[in-house]
């Protein structure tokens, strides 16, 4: 007999009892004894048939249920797959038992093998009540599927003619990747890049393989690692240490759960999205499904969030109140000390106006940070921020983004506190381009853990009343500005189709105290570290460019003729010549701070700012906020302090701006709403050029200043239209 010309390789790889061998003996037509205990098939059989002119071989591997090096099955299955590397592996899935079944079918996915399923067993599944939208779970895996009897024989011709075109075509097969959440993707892509940068063991498993094996602390990769690169080897074992020790330290579990609850959370919203319909209910509710039940109900579910943000701020502003006023008086306290300890000149300047004033009041706010990061570590983990991507994603799709956009959002500070960097960094589980480019052009209008002291400086100075409820105002606000925006972007440049969309549902957890408290710290100590480094190092820097250059001798000469004039006029000691000394005073101090280089700068934007209602002091602010958005708080600090010498011991910024004539509520409203949308952060733009190209990093530059001056303007011209002041 001749040999055909072309052969193919398929494996046949399931769990126990999902019907392998059935298939098997149905297809190479080989007179085998078909048991339905598992473990029957311990050593793979082999077998071959013919189909449109090509060979196919085909090998029944052991049924496993996972891909872990903790049976002698699954070390075969695996071994088999990597080292044959057969064409198309054909992953038998039973129908009738979907959400076990498909654990196996994910590992499979990161193993990159490239796959078909074969949904067996619909007769039993239809009897038990249960209905598999097969077209469903092929659009959310992208990955073939079709639904067979293996029996019967149904369905196999068609499974063989797709896993043939899968074969000669990989481009058909198009996984997803697994999220395992934000304790473990950052340091799996980082293991992947050292991985592939070394090309280790990349010629047996994928990198993103690898680093997850590596994380579950699969002995026989490791072992293996260490043959071929003992150095790299040692690596990329003590980053997966670390993290391992951190999880461990900071929730109590090991990677290998976190692992595991991820990829039942990945199956479960797969089925949970119309592709397991019940005709009857047979199964029980488990406890999680069962808070689910309520917590993401379609009409509770957003109530409930809403509630939930409310309480949040509430218990931030209202426990952080009085440790946030001790700190207020502490720098008071300490710059009057200092203030008396050094001699007048412009080191001590420096000290007060640049470090004190600038860094104090940007640290003045840690209580209310850590207050905030507490509530949002409740929040993180025990589930409840999955819930709440899972909600939003509803919403999302109205406005043309991707579930998975909901993620880098709320990195990005979408309940308040995140950083737009990592927000940015995050959109890379966006597979559309599109999608992706309108993700992180909006998540930067997010309300960002820098944005956070201007939000409370203002909110506290001209809200004091309610400041819970203008918080959640604003937040709402910046969500839907950042969802009109990019709607906006995907209907106009950014037009195109939506594409589908799995959430992950981790199972709900108890928190743990010190879990909570070491995620509050981390990021708490982050917070005052960028304070005392890089803010101090702008203030400084703001500082020097609101002091140099300095008043001419001419200048300083016409202030010390007036008070010469006041000396010969009056009698020295009065009241009044005392008061009119000191006026004399802040006019120096004003005039020499608007004749500083950012004087000039503020000064000269004036003629448009003033629409906005900004004057020249603000604005040098929103310059430096483009440094980093702490800054606009430090500036202001700075520039009321040297700009008004007599309050410059006592009075915290905020009642320094509430005494200001130039500020009222109105003012702080467009400011506020400035702040939080115009141009992102250095750094954020450096990101966004990075992840997508320096035109879109420019485009947002612009975009976002221009928007937002236009909603600053109309929220303080608004008032003065309607005549409301
Ligand atoms: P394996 O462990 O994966 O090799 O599973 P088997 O092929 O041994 O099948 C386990 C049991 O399921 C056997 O009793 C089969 O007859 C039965 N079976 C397999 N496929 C089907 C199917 O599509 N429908 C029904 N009703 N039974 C099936
Ligand atoms: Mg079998």
């Amino acid at each position: 007999m001749d040999a055909p010309k072309v052969r193919i390789t398929m494996a046949l790889a399931g769990n126990p009892n999902a019907g392998k061998t059935t298939l098997f003996n149905k297809l190479t037509g080989a007179r085998q004894h078909v048991g339905n205990y598992p473990g029957i098939t311990v050593d793979y059989k082999e077998g071959h048939f013919e189909r449109g002119g090509r060979e196919i071989l085909l090998t029944d591997l052991p049924g496993t249920y996972s891909l872990t090096a903790y049976s002698v099955e699954e070390l075969v299955a695996r071994d088999y797959l990597v080292n044959e590397k057969p064409q198309v592996v054909i992953n038998i899935v039973d129908a009738s038992n979907l959400e076990r079944n498909l654990y196996l079918t994910c590992q499979f996915l990161e193993l990159g093998v490239p796959m078909i399923i074969a949904l067996n067993m619909i007769d039993v599944a239809k009897d038990r009540g249960i209905e598999v939208n097969a077209g469903q779970l092929e659009a959310l895996l992208g990955v073939p599927v079709v639904p067979i009897i293996a029996r019967s024989g149904f369905g196999t011709d068609a499974l063989i003619d797709r896993a043939v075109a899968v074969a000669e075509d990989k481009r058909i097969w198009q996984p997803l990747d697994i999220s395992y959440g934000e304790d473990l993707d950052g340091t799996v892509m980082t293991l992947m890049a050292e991985i592939h940068r070394q090309s280790f063991l990349t010629d047996t498993y994928p990198s993103r393989f690898t680093a997850i094996k590596y994380l579950e602390h699969d002995d026989q990769i490791m072992a293996r690692g260490r043959v071929v690169d003992q150095a790299v080897a040692a690596r990329v074992e003590a980053q997966a240490d670390l993290v391992s020790d951190h999880l461990r330290k900071t929730m109590g579990v090991f990677p290998e759960a976190i692992i595991a609850d991820h990829r039942y959370g990945f199956i479960k919203s797969i089925i949970r999205q119309g592709v397991q319909t019940r005709t009857f209910d047979t199964d029980r509710l488990y406890a999680s499904d069962k808070i689910d039940k309520v917590v993401t109900d379609r009409l509770l579910g957003p109530l409930i969030m809403l509630a939930v943000l409310f309480g949040l701020y509430q218990f931030t502003f209202s426990w952080s109140e009085l440790p946030v006023h001790w700190l207020d008086s502490l720098f008071g306290w300490l710059s009057g000390l200092i203030d008396g300890a050094l001699p007048e000149g412009l080191f001590k300047s420096m000290i007060i106006s640049g470090a004190v004033h600038g860094v104090g009041g940007v640290l003045g706010f840690v209580p209310l940070i850590m207050f905030m990061f507490f509530g949002i570590a409740i929040l993180e983990d025990s589930g409840y921020l999955a819930r709440v991507a899972f909600m939003m994603d509803r919403i999302f799709r109205i406005f043309g983004l991707h579930g998975s956009s909901v993620m880098p959002f709320i990195i990005s500070g979408g309940i308040a506190g995140g950083c737009a960097v990592p927000g940015v960094l995050a959109t890379r589980t966006l597979r559309s381009p599109k999608e992706r480019l309108a993700t992180l052009l909006t998540v930067p209008f997010m309300n960002c853990g820098a944005k956070l002291p201007v939000l409370a400086l203002l909110i506290g100075a001209f809200f004091s009343e309610d400041k819970a409820r203008y918080m959640f105002l604003f937040t709402v606000v910046s969500w839907l500005v950042a969802l009109l925006s990019a709607k906006l972007f995907r209907s106009t440049v950014l037009k195109g189709d939506p594409t589908p969309f799995v959430m992950e549902l981790p199972p709900y957890r108890l928190p743990t105290l010190p879990g909570l408290l070491i995620h509050t710290w981390e990021r708490t100590w982050q917070y005052i570290k960028k304070a005392g480094t890089v803010i101090l190092g702008i203030s400084i820097l703001l500082w020097a460019m609101m002091t140099f250059p300095r008043l001419s001798p001419d200048q300083v000469a016409v202030f010390d003729q007036q008070r010469l004039n006041l000396e010969t006029q009056h009698h020295a000691n009065t009241e009044t010549a005392s008061q009119e000394r000191k006026s004399i005073d802040d006019a120096q101090a004003e005039e020499a701070l608007r004749n500083s280089m950012a004087g000039t700068l503020g000064t000269a934007m004036e003629p448009v700012s003033r629409y906005a209602g900004f004057d020249w002091r603000t604005n040098i602010a929103l310059i430096g906020g483009f440094a980093a958005k702490e800054v606009i708080v430090s500036t202001l600090g700075t520039a009321y302090s040297m700009g008004k010498v007599e309050s410059r011991e006592s009075a915290p910024l905020a009642t320094r701006l509430q005494q200001d004539p130039h500020w009222n509520r109105w003012v702080a409203i467009a400011a506020l709403i400035f702040i939080m949308f115009y141009s992102p952060c250095l750094v954020t733009v450096i990101c966004i050029a990075r992840e997508a190209s320096w035109k879109w990093a420019v485009f947002s530059m612009l975009y976002n200043t221009v928007f937002a001056f236009i909603l600053a303007t109309a929220c303080y011209q608004m008032p003065r239209l309607l005549s409301l002041i």
